[in-house]
């Protein structure tokens, strides 16, 4: 068995001017980086990143786990270096997906939200488990894989690389088959398309890998291409020689994405329907009743409104921006038939959700509801501890 084609896209999507997205296609190692922090840091730590697995690629030493492994401890320390003696980068890091073949094995280290997926026999199967706060909620049973999609913390991680001196690594292999695919994607990817798509594309362009992801990239940005975009793709085939060809698409040069014509959210909220009207009255007042019961019903109605309202203005929680600042918003953490937020961002901290460790970032961005001047003091603490 060989290694086969690869190909790599990457793009900034349609929101952001930055890519922080970085990847490596040097067969047999491959892999995706999404950087994290404010300001061009997260651009930095995650060409940084790949640039060290590109220079370390060769040197040898123990098994596929262990040169993976070694791999990703390097890239770490070389960003947590770089993050500790340079302050305008202070606070980076980056998740990263590698995958390295060796011997008919494809071995994946793994930390943060990207992802790694296993094409074959028609099924796509995601290899790599998110580190991630809404992951993580979902495992635990508190948040549904439906309520993750649409969450909108979904972008915090709990796991990064370079934001401690040591950083804990998921690796494994996956015993390859003639006519695997494997996939690297980052979540600018897999939040704006979902697994069916993902597959369709990847079917009607099986033969092409570079035109498979410029189509991945183009379905993101059809869904909203709200991150950047990154996607690797290799194959294993049967046979002797490798026909290695791998294609890198410029950043940035996608058409103009034809306009999404999705529906006002708003169309989709149901009528609110009053009960309780007599269908057959045989009473003595049936205008009158009529009247006491719609007014009574409307009466009840901005009861609950008040109350709902009351609830949001009361409740704070504390989560991160999507440029990685952590920020107390009020409200609840829920978004309510897509767009419709139920919070408001109130205020965003100089700090960084990658300045924090693992368990802080838990603790805080835990998302139990408290007031506004507890949000505020428990992230002063933080600000503080680090100001130091
Ligand atoms: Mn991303």
């Amino acid at each position: 068995m060989k290694l086969g084609k690869s190909a790599a896209a990457t793009d900034p999507g349609r929101r952001r001017r930055l890519n922080e997205d970085a990847y490596v296609c040097e067969p047999p190692l491959f892999a995706v980086a999404d950087g994290i922090g404010g300001a061009q840091a997260g651009e930095v730590a995650s060409e940084l990143a790949a640039a060290t697995l590109r220079d370390d690629a060769g040197s040898d030493g123990g098994d596929g786990r262990q040169r993976v492994d070694s791999l990703i401890q390097q890239a770490n320390r070389r960003v947590y270096e770089r993050q500790t003696q340079d302050a305008a980068v202070s606070g980076m890091g980056t998740t990263i997906t590698v995958a390295l073949v060796e011997d008919g094995f494809v071995w994946i280290g793994h930390v943060g939200d990207s992802r790694a997926y296993l094409v074959r026999d028609g099924r796509l199967e995601q290899l790599t488990e998110d580190h991630s706060l809404v992951a993580e909620l979902v495992r635990s049973g508190k948040l549904s894989p439906e309520e993750a999609e649409s969450h909108p913390q979904r972008s915090v991680v709990t796991r990064a690389l370079g934001t401690d001196p040591d950083v804990d690594v998921d690796t494994f292999s996956v015993e390859a088959k003639p006519g695997d695919l494997f996939l690297l994607c980052s979540d600018g990817l897999t939040t704006m398309v979902d697994d069916s798509t993902i597959l369709e594309e990847i079917d009607r362009h099986r033969d092409d890998l570079r035109a498979a992801a410029k189509a991945l990239v183009r379905a993101a940005n059809r869904g909203g291409g709200e991150d950047n975009i990154t996607v690797v793709f290799f194959e294993l085939e049967s046979g002797e020689r490798a026909d290695e060809r791998t294609v890198t698409l410029p950043p940035a040069q996608e058409g103009p994405a034809e306009d999404d014509d999705t529906l006002d959210e708003l169309d989709r909220v149901e009528p609110i329907r009053v009960d309780g009207e007599p269908r057959r009255v045989p009473q003595r007042h049936p205008v009158r009743r009529k009247v006491l019961l719609a007014t009574l019903a409307a009466l009840l109605f901005l009861l609950a409104c008040a109350f709902g309202g009351w609830v949001l203005w009361r409740s704070h929680f504390v989560g991160a921006e999507s440029d990685g600042h952590v920020a107390v918003y009020q409200g609840i953490p829920w978004n309510v038939v897509g767009h419709v937020k139920l919070y408001r961002t109130v205020y965003v901290s100089p700090l960084l959700s990658a300045q924090l460790s693992q368990g802080e970032r838990k603790k805080l961005f835990d998302h139990s509801l408290r007031s506004k001047s507890s949000a505020r003091a428990e992230l002063r603490r933080y600000e503080e501890q680090i100001g130091r």
